[in-house]
């Protein structure tokens, strides 16, 4: 099934249950536009480096399109659908004024050189600026890049239309970045896995966890749960993976990884086969990297009573039903990993009014809408017996739909 039918099928699932015509459904399913762009550079060794860059503009009703830009040999334009889609969902869940978009090169930045990526990501905004700005389309970061190429993009889209910090989010602190936005998304998984435990009476202390990608969210993560006294018990990323049943001491795996850019050959825990993380013996499932990764096959044997989505779409719907069926909790995407996108709100906020908030009050309010979007889906998943996915779904479709038709005139 490609990404694209993935996330339809969700869509869908809820729609029907909302008895949505057939035709506000293709209204709402249907991107604005998809732009797919040439993005040729000089590499390193004089040769010509040939990319493709793709944004996908989904929705833009209730706010600018906005959402993040993966460098990643997988991009193409179903995964920007795809994942522009879950953007716009995800701004409606934790009702943030934005709509939905998600672009990316399909280059593995993990071969290239810090200036080649430089150039790849100048000659991306030379080809899309026309299409992004400040109330146009804001990206941010996603998979593969990071504050740097942020800066990259606000200075060569401030070179076409001047002094444009607003344009994008997830900027350095020196460069009109925010605070907390770094650490968002994996602070937003921490409050919304509380928000689940304090309802079900339990909380994070002596909790197991078990974190599939150690990357900018899957780190984060790790570090916040475990000052909360959580164990993690195993973690994973591309070079290999880790266990430890008493709990990874994560400020030493850190050091670990800045050294060695892998959390595997780790010394304060044993090596385990990457691909037996997700059905790791472990109280909480945390897959914080690529989309699809929980599968029919593998769903069945996760042994975690409660799986937190911080990746965006990592589990295929026929997986999503088996784990319904076996009684296993799922925070859906929507709402799990929407704390960078809060963030990357508060950061585009601060950055329109000149003025600059302080870390303390940026945590207080991403745990404030954190809380209010569980609360909404919680409610309308118990009062409807609904899983938390389709009340999420049936929460951003009614926001979308109802903004959509307005700006209709309908
Ligand atoms: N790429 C992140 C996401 O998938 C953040 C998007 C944003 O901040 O705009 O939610």
């Amino acid at each position: 099934m490609s990404a694209t039918d993935a996330t339809r099928w969700f869509f869908t699932r809820a729609a029907r249950r909302m008895d949505l015509a057939e035709r506000i459904q293709t209204l709402l399913l249907t991107p604005s536009r998809t732009v797919k762009v040439e993005v040729a550079i000089e590499l390193d060794n004089g040769e010509l480096g040939n990319f493709t860059g793709y944004r996908c503009q989904h929705a833009n009703d209730r706010g600018p399109y906005k959402g993040g830009l993966r460098y990643h040999p997988q991009v193409d334009e179903d995964h920007a659908e795809a994942l522009a889609s879950l953007m716009t969902w995800k701004t409606a869940v934790v009702d943030v004024p934005f709509g939905g978009a998600k672009g990316g090169i399909n280059c593995d930045p993990r071969t290239m050189s810090q200036k080649e990526l430089e150039r790849v990501t100048r000659r991306f905004v030379q080809q899309i600026h026309d299409i992004i700005g400040p109330q146009v389309d804001i990206p941010a970061p996603d998979m593969g890049t990071n504050a740097t190429v942020m800066a990259w993009i606000m200075s060569e889209y401030s070179k076409f239309h001047g002094f444009s910090p607003a344009v994008v989010t997830g900027k350095p602190l020196d460069l009109h970045g925010s605070a907390g936005r770094e650490e968002a998304t994996g602070r937003g998984v921490m409050y919304a896995t509380e928000e689940l435990l304090r309802r079900q009476g339990r909380q994070l202390a002596g909790l197991r966890f078990a974190i599939q990608g150690f990357g900018n969210v899957g780190s984060h993560a790790a570090r916040l749960l475990a000052e909360q006294g959580a164990r993690i018990v195993a973690v994973s990323d591309i070079g290999g993976a880790v266990r430890n049943p008493e709990g990874l001491d994560i400020p030493r795996l850190l050091e670990h990884v800045a050294r060695t850019r892998s959390v595997a050959g780790f010394e304060g825990g044993e090596p385990m086969p990457a691909d037996e993380l997700l059905v790791s013996e472990c109280d909480v499932l945390i897959p914080a990297a690529l989309g699809g990764v929980i599968t029919r096959e593998n769903a069945q044997h996760i042994r975690a009573g409660l799986v937190v989505e911080a990746a965006n779409a990592p589990t295929t719907p026929e997986a999503d039903e088996i784990l319904e069926k076996r009684g296993i909790v799922v925070l859906p995407d929507i709402y799990a990993n929407a704390g960078g996108v809060t963030v990357s709100y508060f950061e585009w906020v601060q950055n329109l009014q000149n003025f600059r908030w302080e870390l303390d009050d940026i945590n207080d309010k991403l745990r404030g809408r954190m809380a209010a979007a569980f609360e909404t889906i919680y409610g309308l998943a118990t009062r409807k017996k609904i899983s938390l996915r389709e009340a999420a779904y049936i929460v951003a479709i009614g926001r979308v739909g109802r903004a959509t038709l307005y700006m209709m005139g309908m």
